[in-house]
């Protein structure tokens, strides 16, 4: 019975900048929860990765931020943390 509600939990893995991937947990340094239902899918774009406040600033001066906002509810593949590779100064 146990097992079946593991199972419902979808496992999700975080990624540096460096490319390397780890398993999600709060234990990562900077980690940042980018699945769906998380700050950032609420607040960043999903037709051109910038913020909600981007958007807003945009005067069709930059043309890489889309004219209207559309927030990515289903979330990033991955999350985000830091591994150390850059020093930790
Ligand atoms: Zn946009
Ligand atoms: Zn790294």
């Amino acid at each position: 019975m146990m097992n079946e509600q593991e199972q419902m939990v979808k496992i999700r893995n975080a990624r540096c900048i460096c490319g390397k991937i780890a398993p999600s947990t709060d234990n990562l340094a900077f980690f940042k929860d980018r699945g769906p239902g998380s700050d950032y899918s609420r607040y960043i774009c999903e037709k051109c990765g910038y913020n909600m406040s981007a958007h807003r600033r945009n005067l069709d001066k930059n043309s890489l931020i889309c004219t209207s906002f559309t927030p990515l509810e289903s979330g990033h593949d991955y999350d985000s943390y830091y591994c150390g590779c850059r020093g930790w100064d």
